[in-house]
């Protein structure tokens, strides 16, 4: 048995469009990131300092970051602005209606009308964490270059650098920072590790620490990282992660955590209570790769044992939410309720986060705390089942060793065929003891 979902996938780049008509022959005329337009071009480069520790107050050492964290804030929003100059929206998303609901937490509901329409639904398996990269689906490789703004890579000599016009090394596989054309906020990213190594969409300590790098580099409580795994609501099976700046601190940022245990590194991980959602938060570490590698540790046990998983990463880097879901799975079971179906809010992880994004007045109407609440608790793992699935995290970061230095020295090689092979056989393997846990959330087969 497969599980599929029909729904209209987000448009994240205007060459996404001509997914089906993909068999041009020869230059591509796209001014793309492939070979067919790659050599000798030029996109500007922000080279980051790779700190040790992150802060959000400002310590000593935090001052003089100022001038780099107001430069790349001002990077990513002018380059943007540039881009709405050029048109590549496809709308305008400071015309969409925002408030915060009232009540408690202060949900924020977005009316988005533009975001999904001229799109047809499509299918979705959402029965498979891991897939295999299809290079012949939509890609980040695909995009425009006039989509990118800018290669994003740790500064060789610990000094922030900015080059407008640096060239690009395919050798070298350039993390790059693009637009997304869909937007839902103002400055709204993707940050593409490694583009040109064409990864799936599934997390790995290199590609996570990363982003908590340019969460860090970003400086600003307001700018916060977002992930979405396979069978949570990621559209594209390239991996990347989604950026934007929003004023106001999100719901989940505020939910009361219990804490749950602290690992050799420093690291606290505790358990989100009093909201909707599930999940753990994982904050501190002696250094930023200790709190990266117990997160990507978890995540990675995750996407092992077939789990759909949502991350937010808050307050500079230094709080991270690991949101397990169930939503697609119960849609595809024919679980979720009409009225809830009806919405076609997809819930990710902003909507998780609660940033509602809503596609019908009528919703944003009537907008309350109960109403994001009752859709946001279809999403979590019931709690017998999240007991489980936090075992089975546990168990996995506690058998690794944390914060070990040689974490990003040996790069992950580009999956052959042969090893994508072997994910997937991995996973097949992995699906019985999946099967045996509470029937919740499980696929029956
Ligand atoms: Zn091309």
């Amino acid at each position: 048995m497969m599980l599929r979902i029909k729904r209209v996938p987000t448009v994240v780049s205007n060459y996404q469009k001509d997914e089906n008509e993909e068999a041009q022959k020869g230059g591509c005329g796209r001014n793309c990131l492939r070979s067919c337009c790659l050599p000798g071009s030029k996109l500007p480069l922000y080279a980051y300092k790779k700190l040790d520790k992150v802060s959000c107050e400002g310590s000593p050492e935090q001052v003089e970051e100022e001038a780099s964290i107001d430069f790349l804030e001002s990077l990513v929003l002018g380059q943007w602005e540039e881009r709405v100059q050029r048109g590549l929206f496809r709308y305008d998303v400071t015309a969409c209606e925002t408030k915060v609901i009232p009540g408690q937490y202060g949900f924020i509901a977005q009316l988005n009308e533009g975001r999904h329409l001229k799109k047809r639904p499509t299918e979705f398996r959402v029965d498979k964490v891991l897939q295999p990269f299809d290079e012949s689906k939509f890609n980040f490789t695909k995009v425009g270059q006039e989509e990118v703004l800018f290669q994003f890579e740790a500064s060789e000599d610990g000094e922030v650098q900015f080059l407008p016009n640096a060239p690009i090394y395919a050798e070298n596989s350039p993390s790059v920072v693009a637009i997304n054309v869909s937007p839902i906020e103002y400055g709204h990213v993707l940050l593409i590790p490694r583009i040109l190594d064409c990864f799936p969409q599934r997390i790995d300590r290199e590609s996570l620490l990363l982003a908590i790098h340019m969460a860090a580099e970003a400086g600003s409580p307001y700018f916060r990282l977002g992930y979405n795994s396979l069978g949570a609501f990621a559209t594209i099976n390239h991996l990347h992660f989604q950026a934007y700046y929003l004023a106001v601190p999100f719901p989940i940022e505020k939910a009361p955590t219990k804490k749950t245990t602290s690992l050799d590194g420093g690291v606290k991980i505790s358990e989100i209570v009093n909201y909707p959602v599930r999940g753990l938060v994982f904050e501190g570490g002696n250094t930023v790769e200790h709190l990266s590698n117990a997160v990507s540790d978890a995540c990675i046990c995750l996407q092992d044992n077939n789990i759909p998983y949502n991350v937010l990463i808050a307050d500079c880097g230094n709080r991270i939410f690991v949101l397990p879901q169930c939503y697609a799975e119960k849609q595809a079971l024919g679980e979720v309720s009409a009225e809830l179906l009806d919405t076609q809010v997809n819930p990710a992880v902003w909507e998780i986060s609660g940033h509602m994004v809503l596609k019908r007045k009528k919703d944003y109407e009537e907008a309350s705390e109960e109403n994001a609440w009752k859709l946001l608790a279809e999403v979590s793992l019931s709690e017998e089942r999240f007991q489980e699935v936090k075992a089975l995290i546990f168990e996995a970061i506690t058998s690794v060793d944390h914060g070990s230095e040689d974490a990003t020295q040996e790069p992950e090689a580009k999956p052959d065929p042969e090893t994508i092979e072997e994910v997937d056989a991995s996973f097949n393997n992995s699906r019985p003891d999946m099967v045996a846990g509470t029937q919740e959330c499980l696929v029956l087969q």
